[in-house]
């Protein structure tokens, strides 16, 4: 794609099949919004939808609204319903709690499958807090150990050994957008009798994920990036149907009990994947996550995915050719099928241009020490906005200079 003039982004607009889905969602005008990594756009529907369980299901329904509306159910109900997404089976997939809390169950659940084993082998790319929560489970686990690391998929899938019980990774890294490869670093978990938990928070809504296909074992991942829940949105939780019989995770609340309503001494955790929830649901939340599937339903994924990629080439082509001195250098993969949907690059005064171009209501992302993210989120995002983001950043560049 070689683009030279905002006609030609125009004319990529026109044809894009999924420019109808831009008027689901209320952006604030004149803001150009490279941010929906990290906070996804708030859909029309959402208010109108929050104010309907408020006034009809808690205001008027009550207590009632467990059953009548069926609150209880709606964890698996929006599990079912995300699946899709993350290339999972309906039965495999809850929604709620975070992703921190979600992937402490599943770490704790796979090193239960593998008594005798007590080394986890960690992503050194990977968001901080999965970092802090790994190393957190280990403290209370004596024996077990964290291997941290570094370097691409073979380097990672080496470090697993026969004494490893789980490899934890993300499968896009929220810094540079590098995409791992998940089946390449599962099928070796699994040839080293390990198994394989992947964070999603960057790439379910964003790129193509087959978990089935893939057999990964645990995944877990935010509903508030790509896939627009809202802030603190509930997070999923993935387990395979081959482990749900025998999984178990501590955080053995009321909500994964075989029988909540029993009230019974014991626990006893439900059949399939209802065993990693732990409390009653945050109805509210979830209705905010349950409006964001609304559209997602009607969306074609493979669209998402070409879309997501065209965006991120557009972004390279534009600001390599504005700053062919490379003031500006690519930190993320240059071909689009290694990189996940957001862009990043480097200059050494990034925190200083993402303020200047936030003050242009060009909202982008600094993450230290150098890095400028763009988030390319394909729902909402047209080629124009990249275009006329581009324009702002050498305006602001030429500023620092
Ligand atoms: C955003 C993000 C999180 C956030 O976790 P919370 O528990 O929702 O705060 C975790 N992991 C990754 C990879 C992320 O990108």
């Amino acid at each position: 794609m070689t683009v030279t003039s905002k006609a030609t982004c125009e004319d990529l607009d026109a044809s894009d099949p999924l420019a109808v889905q831009r008027s689901m969602f209320s952006l604030p005008e004149a803001t150009l919004y490279l941010d929906g990594n990290s906070l996804g756009a708030l859909p029309r529907s959402t208010a109108a939808k929050l104010d309907k369980v408020i006034t009809e299901q808690w205001g008027a329904g009550l207590i009632s609204s467990w059953e009548g509306h069926g609150w209880w159910a709606k964890p698996l109900e929006l599990g079912d319903r995300l699946a899709p997404l993350i290339g999972a089976a309906p039965g495999e997939v809850v929604v709620g709690d975070s992703t921190s809390i979600n992937l402490f169950k599943v770490l704790a659940a796979a090193l239960g499958l593998r008594p005798g084993r007590r080394v986890v082998v960690a992503d050194a790319r990977h968001f901080p807090s999965d970092g802090y929560v790994i190393e957190g489970l280990c403290a209370l686990l004596p024996g077990c150990q964290v291997r941290t690391v570094e370097g691409d998929d073979r380097r990672l899938a080496e470090a697993i050994d026969d004494s490893v019980a789980a490899v934890v990774a993300d499968h896009v890294d929220y810094r540079y957008s590098t995409v791992r490869d998940m089946s390449e670093v599962t099928s070796r978990a699994h040839s080293r009798g390990a198994l394989a938990i992947w964070d999603l928070s960057h790439s379910a809504g964003a790129i193509a994920v087959a978990l089935d296909r893939d057999e990964v074992d645990f995944a877990v991942g935010c509903t508030y990036k790509y896939l627009n829940g809202g802030p603190g949105a509930p997070a999923f939780l993935f387990a395979a149907q081959r482990h749900l019989e025998t999984a178990r995770q501590p955080l053995s609340g009321w909500s994964g009990h075989a029988d909540p309503f029993g009230f019974s001494a014991g626990y006893k955790p439900a059949p399939g994947v209802a065993r990693f929830l732990c409390s009653t649901p945050a109805i509210l939340s979830l209705a905010a996550v349950e409006a964001s599937l609304d559209i997602w339903d009607s969306v074609d994924l493979a669209a998402v995915v070409d879309k997501g990629a065209r965006l991120g080439d557009l972004m390279i082509e534009l600001v390599e050719a504005r700053f062919p001195d490379g003031a500006m250098t690519l930190a993320s993969p240059r071909r689009a099928s290694e990189r996940g949907n957001h862009v990043a690059f480097r200059h050494p005064r990034a925190a200083e241009l993402i303020a200047r171009l936030a003050a242009r209501s060009v909202i982008a992302d600094f993450r230290p020490p150098d890095i400028l993210r763009f988030g390319m989120a394909p729902l909402y995002l047209r080629y124009v906005d990249i275009w006329d983001s581009v324009e702002v950043l050498s305006e602001v560049l030429g500023a620092v200079d």
